[in-house]
């Protein structure tokens, strides 16, 4: 079984939109291979939208963070800490992979909570990615573009039997990147700006849109959402191979 499950839909702010409806959670994501939980970036609140989606946080093997802004990392000490107090404690190794300079960010957030963070009855393995690292799960493969942001980013694309799945991470425009997505079963795009919005950092509107049909990819999922992309999204006529993220939405991949 492989299936995508978006914990956190939204952006930097969980705020609600216009209307009042909706609270989206920061970046986070699951991918579900058989028994075992890859996540996606664990922005704050994300940890407790595992519990919702029904997913164990002990089934965690890797976590692949795409950069260090808290929205995608808010909630890695939670992780941590409740590993040390779960009733079900964990065992074997947690996988965690970020950009360069990751591992000296992890150090700090160690020292930081100093001691709470420290792995009891399973070990953390850490690894910063660059362009074209691959990271070998048996069955599977996680495979690394840097992108441009803010601050050191990487996209990520999982390869397993047939399957794939590409997640961008936080991104500006880069019209290589749907190279790194061709043909994926599943796109996972960032999507945080308005058209017109002056921020190179990230993708508008019509950029997300521009890639999603570069890439060829079968279907895709447009998520890291602000209250103006959402409501310029919704306004556009959209093709049915792609969909517009939500909180606890599970896609079956394949
Ligand atoms: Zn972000
Ligand atoms: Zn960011």
């Amino acid at each position: 079984m492989l299936k995508w499950v978006v914990l956190g839909s939204g952006c930097f702010s969980p705020e609600p939109g216009e209307t009042g409806a909706t609270v989206r959670n920061p970046a986070g994501h699951a991918l579900v291979v058989g028994r075992d939980i890859l996540l996606f970036d664990l922005g704050f609140g994300d940890l407790g939208q595992m519990f919702r989606a029904g997913l164990d946080p002990a089934c965690a093997t890797h976590l692949f963070f795409s950069h260090r802004h808290p929205d995608h990392v808010g909630d890695l000490p939670a992780l941590l800490f409740y590993y040390r107090y779960a009733r079900k404690p964990r065992g074997g190794r947690l996988h965690v992979c970020g950009p360069r300079g990751f591992a000296g960010f992890f150090q700090r957030l160690e020292r930081a909570h100093h001691p709470w963070l420290k792995p009891k009855g399973f070990e953390i393995k850490i690894s910063e990615l660059e362009e074209r690292d691959v990271v070998n799960g048996g069955d599977w493969r996680v495979l690394c573009r840097e992108v441009p942001h803010s601050t050191e980013a990487i996209a990520l694309r999982w390869e397993g039997g047939r399957r794939s799945v590409c997640y961008s991470g936080d991104t500006g425009f880069d019209p290589g990147f749907s190279l790194f997505a061709q043909q994926a079963d599943l796109l996972v795009l960032e999507c945080s700006l308005p058209d017109g919005a002056k921020n190179a950092s990230h993708l508008q509107v019509s950029q997300s849109l521009q890639l999603v049909k570069t890439s060829g990819a079968r279907r895709s999922l447009l998520t890291h959402l602000s209250r103006s992309s959402f409501q310029e999204l919704s306004k556009r006529a959209l093709s049915p191979k792609i969909r517009i993220a939500s909180d606890l939405m599970q896609i079956r991949v394949g």
